[in-house]
């Protein structure tokens, strides 16, 4: 998971008058270091085993490993086109095809961007402006309620219901108002794992529909899909193409979170200035790595996206059955690699407190729910990844367990 970092600001020096325009923005926040961060931190300093970052550390596949290296030996290691490498757009207008029959142009509809991340970054700054508002729903991924607010776009919540997070579609219509510009899916969801139904993502679509709206979609986990699930891409419904800004990349489905490679599909009209943000920020995507996803692309059969939905189901199935003998109901996550658990019986009036109750009690980091909701909610939920080697998820379970 990309993680805000701590930014260094010198607390307690007095600017002279004549220095009193050296002020931090608006925008910037004040000395920042996020929950998960500071768990990381605290969790590396004892040795523990880390549930808290959103980090799959499986391994690379081979033929993605093997091109990156060789890419960078046949001296693919200068700036490419802004929106990425021939070969990889391609391979991506396929995919889409391939798995969702979604068509996009290669030369005109496909943004090869530097992580999902950054393709939503992208899009907002293309598509949105100060003053608009982006519903999202609630549990929701701290990145996108923050990219919308460093770009002074408001971020208005829609709680989804616990326990199993249902979409309730009169609370959706009743976020619209006059300002409403767009609205943000994460399918499946971080941190809740929930999968957004065919009936639900209609109902989404025909909101965006009704008043005009853009959907911007976050697929970054669409192969970890469990019990059969299968992805809905919400850009497949009638109406839905020329307003959807598809955002997916490889960080997950090839365990590369560091090589910072995403991509945007989208209308040829939207796409152009969306090239240009991403451009001024990234110039452009690693030109090896575009490289190395394409070869995964082109190569991994069918059956790679299968496992990887299969080995982590069963790596889900670890984490649920500690979790309960642990005495912290889990929700069980139809996709993604999280798992809210219920905490009540932690000490600790908030969940950040229970987070490092837990850590010293079991060496064991999670992350407070209170991340993924607004202030006052989530207090009794902490998320566990389960994107971890099996090795290290049986020690961390095992830990869990002498709870
Ligand atoms: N979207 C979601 C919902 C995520 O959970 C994460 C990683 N934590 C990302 C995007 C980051 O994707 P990328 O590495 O492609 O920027």
């Amino acid at each position: 998971m990309p993680e805000v970092n701590a930014s260094p600001v010198s607390a307690g020096v007095t600017p002279t008058a004549s220095l009193s325009r050296l002020q931090l923005s608006e925008m910037a926040p004040g000395t920042v270091q996020s929950e998960i961060r500071a768990m990381t931190t605290e969790c590396d300093r004892i040795g523990g085993v880390n549930l808290a970052q959103g980090v799959c550390d499986t391994p690379v596949p081979a033929p993605v490993e093997e091109e990156a290296i060789a890419a960078i030996r046949a001296g693919h290691n200068i700036y490419t086109r802004m929106d990425g490498i021939g070969r990889l757009r391609t391979a991506i207008a396929a995919k889409q095809q391939r798995d969702y029959g979604l068509k996009y142009d290669a030369e005109t509809e496909v943004l090869v961007a530097s992580g999902a991340t950054a393709g939503l970054h992208a899009a907002v700054m293309a598509l949105l402006n100060p003053g608009d508002e982006v519903l999202l729903f609630e549990p929701f991924y701290g990145y996108h309620t923050a990219t919308l607010k460093s770009m002074r776009v408001k971020p208005v919540l829609v709680p989804l219901a616990e326990p199993d997070w249902t979409l309730d579609t009169d609370a959706l219509k009743a976020a619209v108002t006059p300002r409403t510009r767009a609205i943000i899916l994460n399918t499946p969801a971080n941190p809740s794992g929930k999968i957004f139904s065919l009936a639900e993502t209609e109902a989404v679509a025909a909101v965006c529909l009704e008043h005009d709206l853009f959907l911007f979609t976050d697929e970054i986990y669409e192969y970890f899909v469990y019990d059969g699930n299968k992805h809905i891409s919400p850009a497949t419904l009638p109406g839905m193409r020329e307003r959807t800004i598809v955002i997916s990349g490889f960080s997950k489905t090839f365990s590369i979170t560091g090589w910072r490679l995403g991509y945007v599909t989208a209308d040829a009209r939207w796409m152009g200035a969306m090239a240009y943000f991403h451009d001024l920020t990234y110039v452009c995507a690693p030109s090896a790595f575009q490289h190395a996803a394409a070869a995964g692309l082109e190569q991994l059969p069918p059956s790679f996206y299968a496992q990887i939905a299969s080995d982590h189901q069963s790596k889900r199935e670890r984490l649920v059955s500690a979790l309960r003998d642990a005495g912290m109901e889990p929700s069980v996550p139809a996709g993604a690699y999280y798992i809210l658990a219920r905490v009540d019986r932690l000490p600790g009036a908030t969940a950040a407190l229970k987070a490092r109750h837990l850590l010293a009690a079991t060496g064991v980091a999670a992350v407070a729910g209170s991340a993924f909701f607004r202030p006052g909610h989530g207090e009794n939920l902490l998320r566990f990844c389960f994107a971890k080697r099996d090795a290290d998820l049986d020690d961390a379970c095992a830990r869990l367990r002498k709870l």
